[in-house]
């Protein structure tokens, strides 16, 4: 199989090309639209009536931000994401949240209820109680709008569930690009996820592809935990942990209902060898 042939653009020229409001509102338009959107109903989205100027900042855009097909003009992949960071909030929204409870009790003292803040585009859950556990994420700025306070544990709960997946399933959460990882060890063993292509670096437990493989979901759905309605902080504290580190490897064991199961994490957060006590 041949490389994927893949051209670059100088990047100041192409973020050059955004700084004029008229280029940012058409980029909108063809994104409210059923694409492709032709000339003039562009035009009209978009209120622009000097049909000189709309054509000049539009052929500006096209060829990087937006296609031009027979039928009409649509956003290239590079001109969704544009618009996607746009509504995001991520170059534009500045949102916080004081401290609020959230009705969970905290994975560690068992203490409810836990709190939620949310200040410089990152959530944090945080136990006021034993004040040992917390957990921080970046969370997507124009996104928190679009939630009531008692809907944002959900909602929380859900994006680090989206998170958790691409970490393990190996894309960059900032840039889709290829991520390696590997173990480093403080109190238990955690996976450090990083990008060498943007510089982004997560961290998670080092059961978090366990807790989130399939077999593991079953067993503890089968024994009384249902994964489906128990947040992701506490499934990555449910049951007892135990945890072996040892040839590149993180050997995971979960307890519950009288039954365990057991696997290996390896550092490029694979998943082997699982059994379970209850089935053999
Ligand atoms: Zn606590
Ligand atoms: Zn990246």
């Amino acid at each position: 199989m041949s490389d994927p042939a893949i051209e670059h653009e100088p990047p100041e020229e192409v973020f050059g090309l955004l700084g004029n409001r008229l280029r940012v509102d058409i980029l909108r338009a063809l994104a409210d639209g059923d694409p492709p959107v032709v000339f003039s109903t562009l035009r009209d989205k978009v209120e622009e009536r000097d049909s000189g100027r709309f054509n000049y900042h539009l052929r500006k855009l096209v060829g990087t931000f937006v296609r031009e097909t027979d039928a009409g003009y649509e956003l290239t992949l590079a001109g969704r994401r544009v618009v996607g960071a746009l509504v995001a909030g991520t170059y534009t929204a500045d949102a916080t949240l004081a401290a609020t409870d959230i009705n969970d009790p905290c994975p560690e003292c068992e203490t409810a209820p836990i709190t939620a803040s949310y200040a410089d585009d990152v959530a944090r859950l945080a136990c006021p109680h034993c004040e040992e556990w917390q957990i921080a994420f970046t969370f997507p700025p124009g996104t928190l709008a679009q939630y009531a306070t008692d809907e944002l544990p959900s909602a929380l709960d859900r994006w680090l569930r989206t998170l958790f997946e691409q970490l393990t399933a190996g894309f960059c959460d900032n840039c889709a690009g290829r991520l390696d990882s590997e173990f480093v060890v403080e109190d238990t063993p955690q996976l450090v996820w990083r990008c060498d292509r943007c510089g982004s670096q997560s961290r998670t437990a080092a059961a978090t592809p366990f807790v989130f493989h399939p077999a593991v979901q079953g067993f503890l759905y089968d024994n009384g935990v249902d994964p489906t309605t128990t947040s992701s902080w506490r499934l990555l504290a449910a049951g007892d942990i135990d945890y072996d580190i040892r040839d590149e490897c993180v050997s995971v064991t979960y307890r519950a209902g009288g039954a365990s199961i057991h696997g290996y994490v390896r550092a490029d957060g694979s998943v082997r060898g699982i059994e379970r006590s209850d089935r053999k």
